[in-house]
């Protein structure tokens, strides 16, 4: 036999589709990568016996082999893989696809292994045409729900695969325009008022739009329709909203999507049906109260679009206790069986509920950590699936700001409420607003805070809502777009603002019932936690955990998120094995740091001490000086601030370790530039204006960043970390003296080879010898670098011989390592990154393929010549929990970042902990 025959054997033998039907399914909820989420969870719900309307799933490995095989489908998928998984279907339910008389219709949803809501394509009603709908009106007995199903049905279709959907959000869609010009015409305003005789007609005029744009008439045959439909899934993977979200959220291309096929259930049948979408628990606050939204008479996309206000759940209960239970039931099933909170969506059908969806329900961070301790008090999960629920990011919208509560009373009393809309996404927001995605990225560009309002937002809106503040919108419920897009991106929300009145056009926000117009670019303020809209701007303020963390004027008692938050960080302390430490140069940031869980101090930058007050001046004299007697004349100034300032940092740190640089930029940065602020200098030191000029020209660097800076600084002027290290060691005798024990790491930066550390060290210790001397005490004290040139981080088994520490200085290393200014990146990253350059911005997430492997090859050397080599980073991606555990993995000792990035840091290193 010819090998291509077997080939195709082979590959005919693979599994394709997975079907699911009540109490029994081929695939399961752990079968993502190959259903997507949808399709496994559709599995999973139907294997615990909950009412799903019977169908199947195309795996995602159809839609890679269709990419990679240049738009083919396997062997034997149409004609008969898909009509063998058809014929389940029908035999489940006793309907034929395609019946003239009683006709089995189905949907065709896309679905991949991450959700990306809204960004691909759903056709519902599928299998209707002249003859089925005919069928279909006189099964149902009712002719309104078969024309409506079949006038969606032309429309979704039309839109999705033959491709007359407008590309972008400023052209409307033909079919709407068409429906619109029908309802005006008839005087009617919403689409339930039609009757049949209306939707024939306008299924007419769809039909007609169609012939003329695509110049064929609207297909007929059901199996094409169904062909169609399932291709059109899966060409949606790429089209452009799916690829600009999946790069937004680092979702790979090569996933692909599934493609769901399944029996319709009908919500459009009349008041006794509906359909709906529901939290387990509140979305935003993480309340545990079963939260959603539902419309009766209505179907597929209605509720979420906003076309119509959907109403709460709560009201379900009075109005239909009997669905309310069962769907109540099965929300409380769902959360035992999934321990989680789950985003579900139902259809009801002449009484009866049907499950058409489930997942793992996105939130706001607030709500992820208060569901996760809830569960977690429940005794639905432990501490480690707790600390496992939240990212460390999400921890951040806990530290967020509010506003201040008077400046807002403020405001209000004086008339600034517009509107109050749905809180449905917590957080103060303030900003100029505007009504465009691309006009809030040109105001961004131009350094504005904004905020995007809109009437709804849709996936072509997802780039200027990552840029807002916040984002305000007219229409639509909390499991609008705009709202489930915002939590996920955690951004400020208030949707479903319905008194607002948006003129696109004119760039003009009036409000129903107001004399207000605001122009495009006005200020504006979201309440998100209140859902108000405020004109003007407001001033933000600490949040509940800052406010206990740093105020302490909130008593933890008042503060109940506080105390969720400080049991995760328990939590945290307890499963972590990586130090967490702060970068701070000042006694007021330790003290911040120390009330946020820092363990130290990983980086102080000591050039910051010298611009306060007059030290400046005393600086400059230090640059400026003839020769070494001058300068140690001007650094007798600024011993004693240096003294005190150290001190001050010991005493906020107790007996935690605390890790000083040496001096380290180039000294031009502390000269003055203008004339004027020169005449100024050369008057205090006594030295003429032209003498002071002519010396700060000489001074001047062609690529300061690599000259005269870092340990060759100490080397041609050993009298300035002289001065440095007396300070340490004075301060440190004092604390000592003060009954604590504090052991300074005196860091020496920029060093590239070990005999650069060596003569730095010689300094270091005969001026530590000599100042201990003096004040008849002994301290401890290590001496360490920062790795931050490659050449030392190749030599690391040279430089470890002489250091008692590396801290990973990764913005000086990624800037060197790559050749790459961090300052003018701005230019280049946003292009690198379209181009899948680099995954992330390579200064803000460790380029662990690069500058990961000389940071894990240093690690690796420096242990092996020194066992107990002390190791840390203290760069920027001290606080990034991708770097984190990276850092991690090749066993550094400890992570330093900034005091706000604390706890996300320590939550990130848990996780590790755990993984
Ligand atoms: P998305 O991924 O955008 O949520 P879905 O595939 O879930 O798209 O489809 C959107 C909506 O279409 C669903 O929320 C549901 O209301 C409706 N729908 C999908 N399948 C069916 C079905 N078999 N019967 C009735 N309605 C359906
Ligand atoms: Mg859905
Ligand atoms: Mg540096």
């Amino acid at each position: 036999m010819p090998t291509s025959q077997l080939n195709i054997q082979a590959q005919s033998g693979k599994q394709y589709i997975y079907s699911f039907a009540g109490g029994s399914a081929d695939g399961d909820a752990s079968m993502k990568n190959l259903l997507g989420g949808k399709g496994a969870n559709l599995a999973e719900m139907a294997n615990i016996g909950l009412p799903v309307p019977p169908g199947f799933t195309i795996s995602t490995e159809v839609c890679t082999y269709l990419y990679d095989k240049g738009k083919s489908y396997p062997e034997g998928l149409f004609d008969k893989d898909i009509p063998e998984a058809l014929k389940k279907v029908e035999t489940e339910l006793g309907k034929r696809f395609g019946d003239p008389d009683d006709p089995l219709l189905l949907s065709v949803r896309s679905g991949a292994r991450a959700s990306m809501p809204g960004m691909m394509d759903t056709i519902l009603n599928l299998g209707l045409n002249e003859k089925t709908v005919e069928g279909l009106a006189e099964k149902s007995g009712n002719p309104r729900f078969a024309w409506d199903c079949y006038r969606r049905f032309i429309q979704m279709y039309g839109d999705v695969v033959l491709g007359l959907r407008p590309a972008d959000s400023k052209h409307i869609d033909p079919f709407e325009e068409i429906l619109e010009k029908w309802k005006n015409a008839l005087g009617v305003r919403l689409d339930t008022e039609l009757d049949a005789g209306d939707l024939r007609e306008i299924v007419n005029a769809y039909k007609a739009a169609i012939r003329e744009h695509t110049g064929k008439p609207f297909p007929e045959d059901p199996h094409e329709q169904l062909r169609g439909a399932i291709g059109a899934v899966f060409e949606s993977w790429n089209n452009e909203r799916a690829i600009v979200y999946r790069k937004l959220n680092h979702i790979p291309g090569y996933w692909g999507t599934a493609c769901n096929v399944q029996a319709m259930v009908f919500g459009n049948m009349g008041e006794a049906s509906g359909t709906g979408v529901a939290f387990t628990r509140d979305a935003a606050s993480g309340e545990n109260v079963f939260y959603g939204e539902y419309l009766m008479n209505a179907q597929g996309e209605d509720v979420v679009a906003g076309t119509r206000t959907p109403l709460k759940i709560a009201r379900l209960e009075k109005e239909n206790p009997d669905i309310y239970r069962q769907l109540d039931d099965i929300r409380t099933r769902l959360e035992q069986h999934y321990r989680d909170m789950m985003d579900i969506e139902f259809t009801i059908e002449n009484g009866k509920l049907f499950m058409l969806q489930c997942r793992v329900g996105k939130r706001t961070g607030l709500a992820a950590i208060r569901i996760a301790y809830d569960m977690c008090m429940e005794g639905l999960i432990d501490e480690k699936e707790a600390l496992r629920r939240i990212e460390p990011e999400q921890l951040n919208q806990l530290l967020r700001p509010v506003f201040d509560l008077g400046e807002k009373q403020a405001a209000i009393d004086r008339g600034r409420l517009l509107a109050t809309g749905l809180n449905a996404g917590p957080g103060a927001a303030t900003g100029n607003f505007y009504f465009t995605a691309a006009a809030a990225e040109d105001a961004r560009n131009r350094g504005e805070q904004v905020i995007l309002v809109r009437i709804e937002t849709s996936p072509e809106d997802i780039k200027g809502m990552s840029l807002a503040e916040g984002i305000l919108t007219e229409r639509g419920g909390m499991t609008s777009h705009a709202a489930l897009v915002a939590r996920q991106m955690g951004k400020v929300c208030v949707a479903g603002c319905g008194s607002l009145q948006i003129d696109y056009k004119k760039g003009e926000l009036r409000i129903e019932g107001k004399d207000i117009v605001l122009k495009e670019g006005d200020a504006l303020s979201l309440d998100g936690a209140t859902g108000e809209v405020i004109a003007g701007e407001i001033r933000t303020r600490n949040s509940e955990v800052i406010a206990v963390l740093a105020d302490e004027t909130l008593a933890p008692e008042d503060a109940p998120v506080w105390k969720i938050f400080d049991q995760f960080m328990r939590w945290s302390d307890k499963y972590r094995t990586l130090q967490v430490r702060a970068n701070a140069d000042q006694p007021d940031q330790a003290e911040l740091a120390v009330r946020l869980g820092g363990e130290g101090i990983g980086l102080c930058r000591t050039e910051h001490m010298f611009f306060g007050g007059d030290r400046i001046d005393a600086m400059r004299e230090m640059i400026l000086a003839d020769d070494a007697t001058g300068r140690r004349l001007a650094l007798e100034k600024l011993l004693p601030y240096q003294r005190e300032d150290f001190y001050g940092l010991f005493r906020a740190m107790g007996s935690r370790p605390v890790t000083i640089r040496l001096l380290d930029p180039p000294l031009h940065e502390f000269l003055p530039q203008e004339n004027s602020e020169i005449e100024e200098l050369a008057g205090k030191i006594g030295k003429p204006f032209g003498e002071v000029k002519k010396r700060i020209e000489n001074l001047h660097e062609f690529n300061p960043m690599l000259g005269l800076r870092g340990c060759r600084l100490g080397i041609i002027h050993p009298e300035i970390p002289a001065m440095q290290v007396r300070a340490i060691i004075e301060a440190a005798c004092c604390i000592k003296k003060d009954g604590h024990d504090i052991v300074p790491e005196i860091m020496v930066p920029l060093v590239s080879t070990v005999r650069e550390l060596e003569i730095t060290s010689e300094i270091i210790h005969k001026i530590a010898r000599r100042v201990m001397a003096e004040q008849e005490t002994g301290v401890q004290y290590l001496v360490g670098t920062m790795i931050e040139v490659p050449r030392a981080a190749i030599t690391s088994d040279e430089i470890a011989k002489a250091a008692d520490f590396f801290s990973y200085g990764t913005n000086d290393l990624t800037q060197m390592g790559l050749g790459m200014s961090r300052d003018d990146s701005g230019q280049f990253l946003p292009a690198y990154h379209n181009y899948d350059i680099f995954d992330r911005n390579p200064f803000e997430s460790i380029d662990i393929d690069g500058i990961g492997r000389l940071l894990k090859l240093s690690a690796k050397e420096g242990r092996e010549v020194k066992k107990n080599l002390k190791l840390g980073i203290c760069g920027e991606h001290g606080g990034d929990p991708a770097s984190i555990e990276f850092c991690y993995k090749i066993g550094l000792n400890y992570v330093s970042c900034s005091p706000f990035r604390i706890p996300v840091a320590k939550l990130a290193a848990a996780r590790c902990a755990l993984m």
